[in-house]
């Protein structure tokens, strides 16, 4: 009998130097015992310093690509990371629609190294569009910020809650401090915080990882407060054991 493993359905985009974006997906996944189904939302010019371009894939690739997927497997969560146009989010709400799982979305508005990445052209269709498909919504401070269009972090989770997203998860890893903060909300309790110390260095694809970690447990059946609390930990000792491959910022080490 072959093996059956939970599927995680990813949209996002590739990065060629593997840190970020697909790879950091199909990383994550793998190591928490789940498999990742990949569509590509948009393809990159980037090294470990920055994102130099986005090209957004055919939306219409993309939907012949989901047709065929959804048709033949059943994934148990989404993922979605960097998108290419706004174009591709009605895409995401029929898959929402469809496959009846629960949906990790991770707004990239900005690259580590400071590129400003496409979805930060169109924040409104993320609001409309995105926020109330997400079951876990996990922006770092500054995409919050951004989304909520609130400078406090407690207030801007709350009201990314009240545009629609289930459960919110804010990172603190673009915060100053020892200590990284990331704040959890859900509907109706008050804000939970998690504290983790700090690493040395700023690393290259830590939010992907993290949002890949949580859908990949979500498709396990853990509960959301209980996949996010064991989604850090693992990210934690990935970027412990983080690896230089070029001259920017070290990746994860998510499969050691
Ligand atoms: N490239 C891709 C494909 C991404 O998905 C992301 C973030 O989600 C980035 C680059 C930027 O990653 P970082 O901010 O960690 O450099």
């Amino acid at each position: 009998m072959a093996e059956s493993r939970p599927l995680v359905l990813c949209v996002s985009g590739h990065d060629p130097g593997g840190g970020a974006g697909i790879q950091a997906d199909i990383e994550a996944a793998a190591a928490l015992g789940a498999h990742a189904m990949t569509v590509i939302a948009a393809h990159t010019v980037q090294d470990t310093r920055d994102v130099a371009r986005v090209q957004p894939a055919d939306v219409a690739l993309m939907r012949e690509q989901l047709a065929l997927l959804l048709a033949d497997a059943r994934p148990g969560a989404i993922k979605v990371g960097l998108l290419g146009s706004p174009t591709q989010l009605p895409l995401l709400a029929d898959v929402s629609r469809r496959v009846r799982a629960p949906l990790v979305a991770d707004p990239v508005l900005r690259a580590g190294g400071g590129a400003r990445l496409p979805a930060a052209q169109w924040l409104d269709a993320l609001r409309r569009e995105l926020l109330p498909i997400a079951d876990v919504l996990t922006p770092n401070a500054a995409e919050a910020r951004t989304l909520a269009e609130c400078a406090d972090l407690d207030a801007a989770g709350v009201r990314l809650l009240a545009l629609g997203a289930r459960h919110v998860l804010i990172t603190g890893g673009d915060e100053p401090g020892d200590v990284v903060v990331n704040r959890w909300f859900e509907p109706g309790r008050a804000p939970r915080r998690f504290a983790w110390p700090r690493l040395p260095g700023v690393f290259h694809g830590a939010g992907c990882t993290l949002a890949a970690a949580i859908a990949a447990l979500l498709a396990r059946g853990l509960p959301p407060a209980q996949a996010v609390e064991d989604a850090q930990a693992y990210t934690q000792r990935a970027l412990g054991r983080a690896m230089m491959t070029g001259r920017g910022r070290p990746i994860p080490g998510r499969l050691t």
